[in-house]
């Protein structure tokens, strides 16, 4: 019971917070919305009470064989019923503009609201499927729903007017009367909102369902994927799963509306009953000379009128309770807290690293996983020079780099930069602090130079700034052979643009990272995509981008990670050995071991001390 009650007052909180958001995103819109709103309540009540004084007006004029001052009292009238009508159908129609003009800041709005929580997020919601769910819904159905709830209120309210107002009509013929009007729609009433009830629930538990449906369409149309689709032939599988999936879905749902279609008849039939009924008894009186004929025009239109406004009033009950079930997502959502936050007095963040970066004994477990991912790892990355991290795939590389970004915090002990725990540090600030090139770096659809820029956009665009950094990353050359050079479009997304290859949109990335400044740079598998001539060049830019800096590899390439200062080899969320490369192949552990063995594979048998292995593209480390 109170549970019940709990859930109630819910969702009327719900309904402040809705209202709040559209007053907030649309002010005079909704002012005008809410006095449109409440003549479009009268109106059709005025409408109906003029019925009878014209009807009895004509009736009256016809009694009278035509004397003058019954017929012109009968022609204001009617002239007066014109004018309402045209008052209402004027109303309508600015109405239904203020509403549409309501409808858009709203959507946008709210679109901004939540664009700006999903930046904002902690990363680790991205990797779990709960959030995915939650995302869908707030993006989808429930960012129309605010507006929606408030449309399906406004319309309760006006519906409300109209119907006491005719219940006020009605009472002056029996006291009874309104009560038939409304016994005729408790079934409907019942019906909605059951039926709306279970059907929500429906719709949340198919969740995942309907994320399994946006996979498959994704995968079908998303540009990412058209080269496997083909070259794999995967368009007709991924087409058989969307329609399974779909065509449970649909098939379901439509269930659903059958039986609220049995239901809402059934309750319809029984209101149509108690309307003939009165007018019925209506009939009879005017038969019997106990009312006038337009007694009889009242009763009709406000029976045939009223039933319709119920049903209508009920269909909006009911969706105002599941408009309000929807909000229940959106604000989820909007509420979602984050724990990768800035202290309440941080400290002030570094220009340049003087020491350098310590992971001290960090322990790291990913939310909802059991085996930890480094644990009580310990790791000095000095000021000055590049260090080269490798391993094998889930060595725990890349969570090395989540934890120095703030995308996680380590679970346990504590990663410093000159002695300063991260967490001391303003995110934001600690983050511009960092350049890191991903292994997949985002192709932003935009000209080539604000590709560069977007490396930093705290500052305005240095269009000499954005072409030294290009020259340094290599991409000048290319750029300049695009048909309108920086300023041309890329990707295919968008009319005019232009395609990159992998290594040229590396090296765009590349740039981007100079143009940032940062006194931090990681690569994280940065030569996937090159031949190992440019991977000897692209290492000898990036050692001159990071001179003075502090400079991470994460790769898999002795071509790469013999070229670092130091190189640490990872394993099972430890630092198993570091050294230089000779160092290293001298102390004949884990790394010469798999040295040797990609020499042998290479046709080599006597590991080469110096810095060049033969077939150095071809090499990996760890495969
Ligand atoms: P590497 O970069 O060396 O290939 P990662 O740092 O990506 O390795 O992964 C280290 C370990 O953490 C692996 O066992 C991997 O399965 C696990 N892991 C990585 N990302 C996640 C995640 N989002 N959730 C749970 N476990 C993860």
């Amino acid at each position: 019971m109170l549970k019940n009650l709990q859930e109630k007052t819910k969702y009327f909180k719900y309904w402040k917070r809705a209202f709040g958001l559209v007053w907030r995103s649309a002010p005079t819109h909704t002012s005008f919305w809410a006095l449109f709103l409440i003549l479009q309540g009268i109106l059709p009540v005025l409408t109906v009470y003029l019925t009878k004084l014209v009807i009895d007006g004509i009736v009256a004029a016809k009694n009278s064989g035509g004397d003058w001052p019954r017929v012109s009292r009968a022609i204001f009238y009617l002239a007066l019923m014109g004018l309402v009508l045209l008052v209402t159908e004027a109303v309508k129609q600015l109405s239904a503009w203020v509403r549409t003009a309501q409808a858009e800041s709203v959507s946008d709005h709210l679109a901004d609201k939540i664009h700006k929580q999903a930046a904002e997020l902690d990363f680790a919601y991205y990797e779990s499927a709960e959030y995915h769910d939650l995302m869908e819904q707030a993006r989808g159905d429930s960012s129309s729903k605010p507006l929606a709830l408030l449309e399906s209120i406004g319309a309760v309210v006006q519906n409300i007017i109209t119907v006491v107002a005719f219940a006020g009509i009605l009472i002056t013929y029996g006291w009874w009367l309104p009560l038939v009007l409304l016994a005729g729609t408790l079934p409907a009433l019942y019906v909605t909102l059951r039926t709306d009830r279970i059907y929500h629930r429906w719709w949340k538990s198919k969740s995942d369902d309907r994320r399994w449906a946006n996979y498959y369409d994704a995968m079908l149309t998303h540009s990412n994927a058209a080269a496997e689709m083909r070259l794999f032939g995967l368009s007709k599988y991924f087409r058989t799963l969307y329609q399974a999936k779909r065509s449970g879905l649909r098939e379901e749902k439509l269930k659903h509306l059958r039986r609220q279609g049995i239901g809402k008849l059934l309750a319809g039939s029984f209101a149509l009953l108690a309307a003939v009924g009165a007018i019925g008894w209506m009939a009879v009186r005017v038969l019997y000379n106990l009312a006038s004929l337009g007694d009889l025009g009242v009763f009709y239109q406000i029976f045939s009128r009223g039933q319709t406004l119920m049903g209508a009033l009920l269909g909006n009950v009911g969706s105002t309770a599941n408009n309000s079930l929807y909000l229940e997502n959106l604000f989820t959502f909007l509420d979602l807290g984050s724990k990768v936050v800035s202290p309440a007095d941080p400290h002030p963040i570094f220009s340049t690293i003087e020491k350098g970066i310590n992971f001290k004994s960090v322990t790291f477990c990913y939310p909802d996983s059991t085996a930890p991912a480094l644990s009580d790892f310990n790791l000095f990355i000095p000021a000055d020079g590049v260090v080269a991290l490798v391993g094998v795939n889930g060595a725990g590389k890349s969570t090395l780099i989540k934890l120095l970004s703030r995308f996680y915090d380590p679970t346990e002990g504590a990663i410093e930069i000159d002695g300063v725990d991260l967490r001391r540090f303003d995110v934001r600030e600690l983050r511009q602090k960092l350049s890191v090139l991903f292994q997949f770096p985002m192709h932003y659809h935009s000209p080539a130079g604000e590709n560069i820029a977007l490396g930093n956009v705290e500052k305005p665009v240095d269009d000499k700034e954005v072409t030294t950094a290009a020259r340094r990353a290599g991409a000048h050359d290319f750029i300049m052979r695009l048909p309108e050079q920086y300023r041309t479009l890329l990707g295919k997304w968008f009319v005019n643009g232009t395609e990159l290859s992998g290594g040229e949109w590396q090296r765009l990335a590349l740039a981007r990272a100079y143009y940032r400044q940062a006194p931090v740079v990681v690569l994280d598998e940065p030569t996937s995509f090159m031949d190992s001539w440019s991977e000897a060049d692209w290492f000898d830019r990036f050692r001159r981008m990071v001179s003075g800096k502090t400079g991470i590899v994460i790769t898999h390439r002795f071509t790469i990670a013999m070229r670092a200062d130091v190189i640490h080899v990872i394993d099972g969320g430890q630092v198993l050995e570091s050294g230089t490369h000779r160092e290293l192949l001298k102390k004949d552990g884990f790394y010469a071991d798999s040295w040797k063995k990609q020499m042998q594979a290479a046709g080599e048998f006597e590991p080469r001390m110096d810095n060049h292995p033969p077939n150095a593209g071809d090499s990996k480390i760890f495969t």
